[in-house]
């Protein structure tokens, strides 16, 4: 399409290769450098119980606070950072900040569980059970206060690193979702060979192209009909009104997450939260006022 726009096009379509070439590789490089820096974040997005409204826990979405860009979404990076590898210490040390941050607020409420997000590299290294069980340990944390999310893919490439993992995992007492559950594929022998224990389903049926058709209906009824079947939760996200969430109590759905309910945000949001429904928990002080 460049070239037919004549030569000086070409150029310009080169220039911009280039460019994003170039913008590509400064990312790729300061990104190994981020974690250092302190330049990553994690938001919490709280994920509720559809008919009463209470969080059962959140899950934990990585930011990059970058010094000229300003906040990177995870879009924009994990998939740079999968195939340099830097996925790996990154995911590390959010598993630990995430472990950290749930223990502290699990000595408000005891139930509340961290779902962390987990790429197909980092499932693949057969030392991550290991990093799991150490960050567990290192805010004294039980297995069951995880949930580890991973994408349908990751199970399609039937990988005996995989299974092992997951089963080391599973011997934990975490737990796993699968992440944007229906986008994928149909074949689900899958789900009786792994240890699945969550279906989280895809925003797209929820407040995406698909919602509020008969289509995304139908969808959503069979994910939690399949739930039933294996005995797995069903967690729906992207729930972004109170229609949506109706609709999903009406189709049978327990759980759910999405900006009706809360944006993702930094900790002192879920603190504000939980000191809502628990007001036991010591409020951050207001500033003292003058003369008072
Ligand atoms: P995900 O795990 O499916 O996370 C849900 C995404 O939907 C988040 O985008 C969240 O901000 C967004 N979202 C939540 N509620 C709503 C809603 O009501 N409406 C709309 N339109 N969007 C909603 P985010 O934070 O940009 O993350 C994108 C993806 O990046 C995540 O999708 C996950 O796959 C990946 N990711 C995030 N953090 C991590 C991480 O620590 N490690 C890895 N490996 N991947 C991560
Ligand atoms: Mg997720
Ligand atoms: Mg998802
Ligand atoms: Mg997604």
């Amino acid at each position: 399409r460049a070239r037919a726009a004549g030569s000086g096009a070409v150029v310009t379509y080169d220039g911009q290769m280039r460019a994003a070439l170039l913008e590509r590789l400064e990312m790729q490089a300061h990104l190994q450098t981020a974690l250092d820096r302190h330049e990553l974040v994690l938001h919490y997005q709280p994920i509720v119980e559809l008919d009463t409204g209470r969080s059962t826990g959140v899950e934990a979405l990585l930011r990059w606070r970058h010094p000229d860009r300003g906040v990177v979404p995870p879009s924009d990076f994990i998939p740079i950072a999968e195939v340099t590898g830097a996925i790996v210490p990154i995911g590390r040390w959010v598993l630990q900040t995430a472990c950290r941050q749930i223990a502290r607020w699990r000595l408000v409420d005891p139930t509340l569980t961290m779902n962390v997000n987990v790429s197909a590299h980092q499932l693949r290294d057969p030392a991550f059970p290991e990093d799991v069980r150490r960050a567990l340990d290192a805010s004294g944390l039980p297995g069951a206060a995880l949930i580890l999310e991973i994408t349908e893919s990751v199970l399609l490439e039937d990988d005996e690193q995989t299974l092992d993992s997951l089963r080391a995992l599973k011997a934990l007492g975490v737990a796993v979702a699968l992440d944007d559950f229906g986008t994928g594929y149909s074949a689900l022998g899958y789900l009786r060979r792994f240890p699945v224990d969550i279906l989280k389903i895809d925003r797209s049926f929820v407040s995406g192209g698909d919602a509020g058709h008969d289509d995304g209906d139908q969808l959503v009824r069979t994910i939690v009909e399949l739930g039933r079947a294996y005995a797995l939760d069903v967690v729906a996200e992207g729930i972004e009104d109170e229609g949506q969430r109706q609709r999903l109590v009406e189709l049978g759905c327990s759980h759910g997450q999405g900006f009706h309910f809360g944006r993702p945000a930094d900790e002192e949001s879920f603190d504000a939260r939980l000191a809502t429904v628990h007001p036991l928990v010591p409020r951050p002080r207001a500033p003292r006022r003058r003369g008072a």
